[in-house]
Parts: structure tokens; sequence; C-alpha cells
């Protein structure tokens, strides 16, 4: 149903400059759903990604998380630009996960997933430091909670970061290209912890090459291309029989 929709696009559109990026990106991620975004380099991936996070802000259209306007107000036919405050406010329930992990490199591994709730929500730290450590715990890294990200993995610290965007108990998560960093043998943990994710009913929207993870764990499929959605559907139908043509050029590079 369109009403309770937690991510709504209609007619996105997005320029940085003269380089109109986003072209009238249309689509809908319902509530529990783990939508995955694909598509070649410079289609404007993460940067849909970064105007449902707040990161950009659009330029045409309407784009809604949990039924309410991202960036904006609106009062009858205007829309009212968000204050900073209230935009942050917003944030907290979005976590985000990138390529690069960006973990805090002189905290521990505890201490980089309680940052944010001690921080932002003004938690204790003995309320933040519990759930942290469950948290670590349940992407299989309980005894790695006193290290640094030096001595940690790439897939560690990835695990780390997704702990460490779970601790702000967001409503969505996005992940862009969550994987494409690690050494081939770590991909496998990382993704584990993800679609342990969404089995417990958490909304997600992930940029992934990893057809894999699309196809067994994806409830929704998007191809994108040159900034519009070019295909989309159940991820097996698009995986294995594409309609469009740049959808099986793509499909025969990445597969
Ligand atoms: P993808 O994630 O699909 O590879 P991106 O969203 O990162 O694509 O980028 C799409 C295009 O937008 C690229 O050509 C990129 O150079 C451009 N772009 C992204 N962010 C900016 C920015 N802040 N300023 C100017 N151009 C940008
Ligand atoms: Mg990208």
């Amino acid at each position: 149903m369109t009403a309770n929709a937690m991510v709504k696009a209609e007619g996105v559109h997005k320029s940085f400059g003269a380089a109109h990026i986003l072209r009238g990106i249309d689509l809908e991620v319902a509530p529990g759903e783990v939508f995955c975004l694909i598509g070649p380099s410079g289609s404007g991936k993460s940067t849909f990604l970064r105007c449902i996070n707040h990161l950009e802000k659009i330029n045409a259209g309407r784009l809604y998380v949990d039924g309410e306007l991202v960036g904006y107000r609106q009062k009858g036919d205007k829309l009212y630009e968000l204050k900073d405050s209230e935009v942050a406010l917003k944030r907290r329930d979005i976590g985000m996960v990138f390529q690069r992990f960006n973990l805090f490199p002189h905290m521990t591994a505890v201490e980089n997933v309680m940052e944010a709730p001690v921080q932002v929500k003004r938690e204790t730290k003995a309320v933040a430091r519990e759930r942290a450590l469950k948290l670590l715990d349940r992407v299989g890294l309980g005894d790695r909670a006193g290290h640094y990200p030096s001595q940690l993995s790439g897939g560690q610290q990835q695990r780390v970061a997704i702990a460490r965007a779970l601790a702000m108990e967001p409503k969505l998560m996005l992940f862009d290209e969550p994987t494409s960093a690690l050494d081939p043998e770590l991909v496998g943990d990382v993704l584990d912890v993800m679609r342990d994710l969404a089995e417990s009913g958490m909304t997600m929207v992930v940029v992934t090459h990893e057809m894999g993870f699309a196809r067994e764990v994806g409830d929704s499929l998007v191809f994108m291309d040159g900034g519009v959605v070019v295909e989309s559907g159940n991820p097996r139908d698009v995986l294995t029989n594409p309609q469009h043509d740049r959808t099986k050029a793509f499909l025969s590079k990445v597969l």
C-alpha cells in the first residue's frame, strides 16, 4: 500500500551544478522489505541513498521516508526547507553503512557502537554499553569489543559499522556497497549479518554488486542507469529474465 511505504520517491531529480544525475526516480520500499539497487558506476545509486539520508537535497519531485517529506515541510502548495536541527532529528532514524567503514580509529569497537547513542541521544554510558555489547554479539564480534579498528579485519570493521548504525535503533537501514572494499573471503560474514538483519524484519535499501545476495535475500530489485529506474521487480525475475537491453548488458558483465 502506498500510504505506509517506508521510502517513496516520486519523480526525484538531483543535479550537481549542470550535471543532472537523478532524472526522475519513482520507487517505493515497503516496511520490512529488502530493496536492492544495482546499476553501473555513475548511475546515481549513492546519490539516491544520500538523498534518502538527508545528505543531499533533491531539486524536484517528492521523497518521503515513513510518510514524511525528506528535507522539506509542506504548507499548502509550498515547500519550506527544514532547519538543520530538524534534519538532525530525522537522520537519527536512518542507519547508513558505507563501502568504507569510517570507524573512529581511536575508539574500541564497543566505544564506536556506543558513541552516537551517548552523544546524540544523551543515553547513559551504562545503557549504551549494554546495548553495544549485545549488538557486537549479534554481528559475531562479542569477543572483539575491546579491539581497535586497526586490530580488526575489514570484514570485522564493517560488522562493527553495522552494529554502530543499529545502535541508534533505526527504522530504515541504507547500505552503499557494504562489501565492495572487502577481500573476497571476508564478504560472506558481512552478508550473513545483513541476511540476519533482513530476517529480523528490518527495512533495508541495499546498493550491491552481490547478485547472489540480491537473489536470495532481496524482495525487490531495481536496475538503475543514467539516473532513472530502467527495470524493477522480483530479483529472480529481473536477474534471470531481464526485459531491457541495458539491464541485459549490465548483467552480462556482472553475473
Ligand atoms: P553510483 O553510486 O551509481 O556509482 P553516484 O551517485 O556516486 O553513482 O554518482 C553519480 C554521478 O554524480 C557521478 O557522475 C558523480 O561524479 C556525480 N556526483 C556525485 N556526487 C557529486 C557531487 N557532490 N558533486 C558533483 N558531482 C557529483
Ligand atoms: Mg556509489
